[in-house]
């Protein structure tokens, strides 16, 4: 599974690299980015669960 992240919808609140810091980073642009390929964790749940734009989508 991977993680995605909607650019447009992001807001750059950091919720999803406090839960998960292995997989989301905020960039400079002050969007988060994904930084792993692989999204097995249970955390990216938590973060796409906790994005309050709902930003996050995994498959
Ligand atoms: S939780 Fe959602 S809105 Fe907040 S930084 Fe992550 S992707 Fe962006």
């Amino acid at each position: 599974m991977k993680a995605f992240v909607d650019e447009d919808t992001c807001i750059g609140c950091g919720v999803c690299e406090s839960l998960c810091p292995d997989v989301f980073k905020l960039g400079e642009d002050g969007k988060a980015h994904v930084i792993a390929n692989d999204c097995s964790a249970g955390c990216c749940e938590d973060a796409k669960d906790s994005c309050p734009t709902g930003a996050i989508s995994l498959k």
